[in-house]
This record gives C-alpha cells, structure tokens and sequence, in this order.
C-alpha cells in the first residue's frame, strides 16, 4: 500500500515543501498548473499542461518528491501524468503557429570563439577530410552537405571547426545569419522560453537563421520531450534549405535518440575526427607554442608529442604550462625542463602495449631488411645498426627485464645495453639516424 487513508494529501503537502524552496515565479510557472487526477493507494495521477512540465517536475524533484512516498531509493515513483487536452486558450504555453502574431524579434548576438579559424587548425591526415568538408560548406553553405556531422573523442578539434565555419561564414557570406549553439544553450533556452511563455519568439529566431552550428548534440540524449523540439526544428531548417552542422562525441548511430533523429543526422555527410598522428601533433605543438611567444626545438617537440598522443586539448595545455614557466622564470626551455614543469602529464612509456614484433616490423619497414636478418646473428653492417636500434627501441618501449628482452634477440643482456649506449651516442651525431629513429617510432605508432 503506497498512500494511507491517514495520509491523503501528499501533493498539497510536496507543494507547500517546494514553494518554500523555489522562487516565486517558477512555482507560478511550472508548479502551480499542476492538477491532482487522482489520489489513491495506487499512487498518484497528475494532470500537466503539456510534457515539459512533466520533465521540470521529474528533473528537479524526483528525489524530494521520492520523501513524500514510502519508495526505496532506485524504486519507480507511482506517479502518472495526464497531459491536458489542448485547448484554445491553453495553448500559449507552446505556440505552434508564429506567422500572424507579432512577435518581439529577440537580439542576434553570435557566439564565436574569436580563436577558433580555419588558419590556426593544423591539418593533418587525422583532420584533412573533415576540415575540407567544413571549408567546403563554408564556402557554399547549403550547396554542398547538408547536414554536416562531424564526430570525434573529446579535445580534437570538433568545436574549433564547428566556429572556424561560423566565422568564415560571417566573413565571406554577410549576408547570411549564422548562429552557433551548444545543445545545452539550446535546452535552457528552450526552457527560459517555455517559463516565459516566448517559446514562439525563439522558434521564429530559428526559422530564420540560414546557418546553425549545433555542438555537442549528444546531450540531446534521454531528453526526450527535448529531442522532439530539437528534431522539428531541424527538419523546418532542412526543408528550407538552411544548412545545419552538427558536433557530437560519438557517430549518430551510437546515439541513444530516435530512429528518426538519427536517420536526420545521417542525411547528409557524416566526418569522423580521429587522434592526429605524431608530425601533427609536433606541428601543432611549435604552432601553439608560436603563439604563446615560446621556441619549442624539433626534438623537443617530438619528445611532447611522443608522451602526449590522444587529444590536442592537453597538448595545449601542454604548451600553456611550459610557456608559463619559461616566461615567470625567464628559463630556457630543456628536456629537464619539460620533465620538470609537465611531469605526470607525459606518459613515461609512449606506448605500453609494444610487443617485440611490433618493434621488429616497423625497424624492418623504414631501414628496409628482413625481420629474419634483424633476429639472426649476421654482423653485416647494414643489418647491425637496425638491430641495435630495435634494441634500443625494445628496451624503451617493452615493459620487460632486459635478459628477456636479450633473449629475444639471441643476446645477452649486456649486449642490450651496448647496443643502447651506441645508438643514444649515435643519434646525438648523426641527424639521418635521429630522424630513422623518429620515422620508426611513429610506424611503431600507426602499428596499434
Ligand atoms: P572538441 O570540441 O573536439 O572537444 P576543441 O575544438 O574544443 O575539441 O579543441 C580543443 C582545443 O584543441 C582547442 O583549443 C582547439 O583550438 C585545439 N585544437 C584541436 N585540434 C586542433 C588542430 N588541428 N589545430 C590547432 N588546434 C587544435
Ligand atoms: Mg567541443
């Protein structure tokens, strides 16, 4: 039994608990319009005026509203809701139809961030193709794909493009009305217009836009009643041909949203932006540092860029710290340095799943011998400097003892350490050694 005859008024109850702890407008607002159905010992029926009332209820109470009935934590509440069938005058909250009612215009401000340009996003074979397309559809927005979604993990570059886009836009087409939101802007605002009763002001602004850049559209996700708004007015934007570009950390089809929100996002052309590769990470590194005033010197760079390889966001953060130090201290910058200032954000060993093998296919690929020539005992000259230099390799990258790693070889593991002193003395001296070092780790790299 969920509601005693003793206890009968839980809802006037929870309402006189949320008036004391919400202002006076939203309780007026969201509260208020609220209706008791039905009480009973099954539970509670509640009448809305349409499902985002619903959803303010449920987001911002359900744990308070869980104390007013005797359920476990984790338990459904036995709440159910009844949308009021609309009626004429009801339907101010949610206004479908915005052409005949005079509506204030609301202010276009545009929300770029001024460093996000195409000029200062350093491509890459990880971004080549998605920063074409979005060059592409800056270009000739709405004549080349519609939508555009690009996708990627976090801090690679999704929301400098999505502006890149934006600002070219204002530049070379001004007649044009671009807009750039996150999808969490776009839900407060959706609510703020709901509260208001604006909401037909707000869809009027859409409508009229001829570009909008929507970033991080998996935060539509379990929003349901949201997705719905979001979805209308995606398809309104489409059929007039405005062009849509969307950000999201995961491809559509991974999305938890509708089959028809996803199909929608799939209608034009989906990117994918992956991890940049070692040269651009090093060119993104001196690009950053440039920025900031700082020299970073090639082999540093690549140092960085070897212990710091899934996301330009904290390369950049990276680069910040480094410059910071330097210029408070007025240091040079060295390895020492790097070491010091950046400490736990460098991964000591570039990559811990190395395997010998791995070593041996990528030494054989850029010194061009067999992996049989590298394993045997042969002393020819071109096989001996490869070989030490997978053994150099092996005793960076392999997380194992060295007489296991000698064994490998058929060596001992003095003779690993000798291999090891020759090539750190060697690549000191000899720039083609060094660079035969860097092309090898990064095909060591492309290997996982
Ligand atoms: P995401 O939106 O994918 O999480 P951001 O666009 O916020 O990533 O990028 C994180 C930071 O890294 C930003 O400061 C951005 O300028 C920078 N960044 C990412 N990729 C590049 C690149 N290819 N060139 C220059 N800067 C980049
Ligand atoms: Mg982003």
């Amino acid at each position: 039994m969920l509601l005693c005859e003793d206890n009968p008024k839980i809802w006037s109850q929870f309402l006189d608990y949320a008036e004391e702890r919400c202002s006076a407008t939203a309780f007026a607002n969201w509260l208020a319009p609220i209706k008791v159905l039905h009480e009973s010992d099954e539970g509670l029926t509640l009448e809305v005026p349409n499902v985002f009332v619903k959803e303010y209820l449920l987001e911002n109470y359900q744990k308070d509203l869980s104390a007013f009935f005797p359920v476990k934590n984790g338990e459904e509440l036995p709440l159910e809701f009844v949308i009021t069938a609309p009626k004429k005058e009801s339907s101010k909250i949610v206004v479908e139809d915005t052409s005949s009612s005079i509506i204030a215009p609301i202010e276009h401000n545009v929300k770029l961030n001024r460093n996000y340009h195409f000029e200062n996003f350093i491509e890459g074979p990880s971004n080549q193709f998605v920063k074409s397309a979005a060059i592409g559809i800056a270009h000739k927005p709405s004549r080349s794909f519609n939508p555009l979604f690009i996708h990627g993990k976090v801090g690679l570059g999704k929301t400098h493009l999505l502006h890149a886009i934006g600002h070219s836009i204002q530049t070379s087409h001004k007649n044009l009305k671009v807009q750039c939101i996150t999808t969490e802007a776009f839900i407060n605002d959706l609510v703020d217009n709901l509260r208001n009763k604006s909401v037909a002001q707000m869809k009027k602004y859409y409508r009229e836009l001829d570009v909008l850049l929507v970033d991080d559209i998996q935060f539509l996700q379990n929003r349901l009643n949201f997705e719905e708004e979001f979805c209308n007015m995606f398809e309104t934007l489409i059929n007039m041909n405005k062009q849509i570009v969307i950000a999201c950390d995961k491809p559509p089809s991974h999305l938890k949203l509708s089959e028809r929100m996803v199909a929608r996002m799939e209608w034009g052309l989906v990117a994918h932006l992956v991890s940049p590769d070692l040269e651009t990470r090093v060119a993104i590194i001196q690009h950053k540092a440039e920025q900031r005033g700082l020299i970073i010197p090639q082999n540093l760079a690549f140092y960085i860029a070897e212990r710091i390889s899934q996301n330009v966001r904290q390369i950049e953060g990276a680069v910040n710290k480094l410059s910071a130090y330097c210029h408070i201290l007025e240091a040079q910058l060295t390895e020492e340095v790097v070491v010091e200032v950046l400490g736990e954000m460098l991964q000591h060993s570039p990559d811990q799943h190395v395997s010998i093998d791995n070593i041996l296919k990528s030494v054989s690929q850029v010194f061009d011998v067999k992996i049989s020539d590298l394993k045997s005992g042969g002393r020819l000259k071109n096989i001996v400097l490869p070989r030490q230099v997978a053994m150099y390799l092996a005793k960076e990258f392999v997380k194992e003892s060295l007489t296991t790693i000698g064994s490998a070889f058929g060596k001992t593991h003095s003779t690993i350490l000798h291999a090891c002193k020759n090539i750190e003395q060697k690549i000191k001296i000899d720039p083609q050694l060094a660079r035969q070092l860097q092309l090898t780790k990064r095909a060591l790299q492309d290997q996982l």
